[in-house]
């Protein structure tokens, strides 16, 4: 007799989070992502020491009806694609349906959601629903997800300290308030406000509240764009470095993502103008067919394969030199006169 069984869907949600949920930053960021698939413009992260004892989402999006609540935490349950060709057009941050299947397997989560006509409450406990209410009507959706890991020991011994974890999820939250410019977003820490921007779509000034308006007023506007891409965003000048090239983001179609190449062209834009071992504050948004991209990679979409690099990579090179070069030959010229 065959040995081969089908998982249930229990323990294939529990094996699937541990690719999507590493740490409390992962949690923010699929929560974070569906509340911007959401269409919400204002949404609001709570954190009790840095997401081990809560982490709360509020948004003021679309919300759910009570089916959708009920069904969106299995497994390839999503709303964003249905079919083959969905996936080489993908405008949702969100497509694999797996998110909050994972996140519920692993925590006990509250979720309170409404699309302005009906409301609901669940209650889920490792994924199983618990408890369930009418819920409050304000159009939009709550989720508190308590006690991560909370059944994954091993998960949860392998946790950094305090600082660690608040520190990914900052730097998540920064990215993705650089993403969105237009949404509201805010960081609150134990009590504390760490991040909050005003959603008017003025990307100097979220750059301003993540690195400060001396920073910001230092960054320069570029853009440019071949047949294929259209690039824009800010760059520092060479007098503000860090040491770290963790100040670049790289957004490709209001994604954040990783890539090492196009972080190596920006760098290279700066050519000999930065020390060594220093590096620019950059934002750079690359928008492009979604065709051109493939976001499925990893589960966690952070890596990207761009098609036409060979033409993107100088685009970005040339653009942000031009613009450094520009900029700082201005005061040469005028020192000459
Ligand atoms: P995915 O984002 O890949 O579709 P998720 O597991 O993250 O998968 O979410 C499942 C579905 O639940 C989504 O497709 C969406 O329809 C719904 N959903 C999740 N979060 C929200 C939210 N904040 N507001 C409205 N709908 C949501
Ligand atoms: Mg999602």
């Amino acid at each position: 007799m065959g040995k081969i069984q089908l998982m249930d869907e229990w323990l294939s949600n529990k094996i699937a989070a541990g690719e999507v949920v590493e740490r409390p930053s992962s949690v923010v960021k699929e929560l974070v992502e569906n509340a911007i698939d959401a269409g919400s413009s204002s949404i609001e992260v709570f954190l009790e020491e840095a997401g081990l004892t809560s982490i709360q989402v509020i948004d003021n999006g679309s919300g759910m009806d009570e089916t959708d609540a009920m069904l969106c935490f299995y497994r390839h349950a999503t709303s964003k694609i249905s079919k083959e060709q969905d996936l080489f057009r993908i405008r949702t941050l969100g497509f694999r349906g797996e998110a909050l299947a994972s996140i519920a397997a692993v925590s006990k989560l509250q979720l309170k959601t409404s699309d302005g006509e009906s409301g609901i409450e669940l209650e889920l406990e490792g994924g199983n629903i618990v408890s369930k209410k009418p819920g409050p009507l304000r159009k939009g959706t709550e989720i508190t997800v308590s006690q991560l890991f909370f059944n994954t020991p091993a998960r949860l011994k392998y946790l950094k300290t305090i600082q660690t974890e608040l520190g990914h999820s900052i730097d998540l939250m920064n990215r993705l308030a650089l993403a969105y410019p237009n949404i509201a977003f805010k960081l609150v820490h134990n009590g504390g406000t760490l991040l909050q921007t005003n959603g008017r779509g003025n990307v100097q000034q979220v750059l301003a509240a993540i690195y400060g308006m001396q920073n910001a007023k230092k960054m320069i506007a570029f853009s440019g764009e071949n047949r294929d891409y259209s690039i824009h965003g800010y760059a520092s000048l060479p007098e503000i470095t860090r040491a770290s090239k963790n100040y670049i983001s790289i957004f490709v179609n209001g994604r954040w993502v990783k890539h090492y190449l196009v972080q190596k062209s920006i760098v290279d834009a700066y050519h000999t103008f930065l020390p060594i071992e220093r590096f620019p504050i950059v934002a750079l948004y690359i928008e492009g067919d979604p065709y051109l991209t493939d976001v499925n990679v990893h589960p966690t979409k952070l890596q990207i394969r761009l098609s036409k690099e060979e033409e993107l990579l100088p685009l970005i090179e040339q653009t942000i030199r031009h613009a450094i070069r520009e900029r700082m030959n201005v005061p040469l010229a005028q020192k000459k006169e």
